[in-house]
């Protein structure tokens, strides 16, 4: 802030302060306005929420039920949430289509699934070589994607929001080594996402099948490789006891949101308290998430390679070039085909940049000089 700008500041500062003072000396003079009983809403609305994760999942249904409890804390039982587990009331990848019809009134997923019905969502989730958590929380909440986001799921009568983080992903379970980009030809791999047209694209088969079933297809054969999460959710899923190879860098999914979305016909009958309560405790969820996974990665990265002697491998900086350029080629694709995610793209790319350019005189050279 230069001069000019710092008094142009203080200027304004001292004019809210003024301005606040008068709010309470006109309060004060009419002690009848400020008496006034104030009428409270007393209705209470009973609400439905789905997910994509199991019933009572590790951290991502533990905080969709959280977030239910929260919510009903702070509103003192005027909000109540019931939370179904994946095909407890609809299918795992249904979400979108229950909560837009009002059989549920809320979604807690990942917009990525909803790739084959609003291709932009994907932008929403996780762009493979994008941004990290850190970045996503800025996009959406300081540049502008929440607006964006808001605008494409309107026409599914729809009001999203950010409601979790997973941190920085691993790039997956594998029984053979990947050595060269044709190490992936022919594998069929479950892997959601822009980051699944890539694998695509490398000449195997994506598959994009929900969290619930993964340790099976992969124990069975159905599918040779897959990604998840990070080591500690990874841990939890047992994949250790199916594949050996255990790739990082998550180049698809750095930093992946959860969303939570909400019918907009039942959310905008909500008093406006009750929609702050929500948002409120999607905020307080987004913290957890990441804090949980961010918290406890490391130790259960070390559980794997220790205890069960899984094999810690980097991809090939020649896999990952190729991987990348793959990337490009994959959101060039989906943007010439969608208006919604050139727009979309647009702005993700643009605050990309920018933020980038922060992190070039903070968190690049601080990792690039520590060591611990
Ligand atoms: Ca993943």
């Amino acid at each position: 802030m230069d001069k000019l700008e710092r008094r142009d500041f203080l200027k304004k500062a001292s004019a809210a302060t003024l301005a606040g003072g008068a709010a309470l000396v006109a309060g004060c003079a009419s002690p009848k306005q400020q008496e006034a009983p104030t009428v409270r809403s007393t209705r209470t609305y009973e609400w439905k929420m789905v997910t994509t994760w199991p019933p009572h999942f590790p951290i991502l249904g533990e905080s969709a039920d959280m977030l239910a409890q929260w919510v009903e804390e702070m509103s003192r039982g005027r909000l109540k949430i019931h939370v179904y587990g994946a095909n407890e009331l609809v299918p795992a990848f249904e979400g979108l289509e229950a909560v837009s019809q009002g059989v549920a009134q809320m979604c807690h997923s990942a917009s990525y699934y909803w790739a084959g019905k609003a291709p932009a969502s994907q932008f929403f989730a996780a762009v493979p070589f994008g941004m990290n958590a850190q970045q996503m929380n800025a996009w959406i909440l300081g540049g502008g994607g929440l607006k964006l986001w808001e605008e494409l799921y309107m026409p599914f009568n729809l009001v999203p929001m950010p409601v979790g983080n997973t941190g920085f992903q691993m790039g997956g379970w594998f029984n053979k080594e990947i050595n060269t980009v044709g190490d992936l030809k022919g594998l069929k791999m479950r892997i959601p996402g822009l980051g699944g047209k890539v694998i695509d694209k490398a000449g195997g088969s994506p598959v994009l099948s929900p969290g619930g079933e993964l340790y099976t297809n992969l124990e069975r054969g159905v599918i040779d490789a897959t990604e998840w999460v990070g080591p500690y959710h990874d841990y939890l899923m047992g994949f250790y006891k199916a594949a050996r190879y255990y790739y990082y860098p998550g180049w698809h999914e750095p930093g992946t949101v959860i969303e939570l979305f909400a019918n907009k016909n039942a959310f905008e009958q909500l008093p406006k308290d009750l929609q702050t309560i929500v948002r409120t405790a999607a905020a307080r969820s987004n913290v957890w998430t990441l804090s949980e996974f961010e918290s406890k990665n490391n130790i259960y990265m070390n559980k794997l390679i220790n205890e069960h002697n899984v094999q810690l491998r980097q991809f090939p900086d020649e896999v990952l070039q190729t991987l990348r350029k793959f990337s490009q080629e994959v959101v060039d694709e989906v943007v010439e085909t969608d208006p919604m995610s050139k727009k979309v793209f647009e702005s993700f790319s643009a605050f990309r940049k920018n933020v980038t350019g922060w992190s070039q005189v903070s968190e690049k050279v601080y990792y690039a000089r520590i060591s611990l």
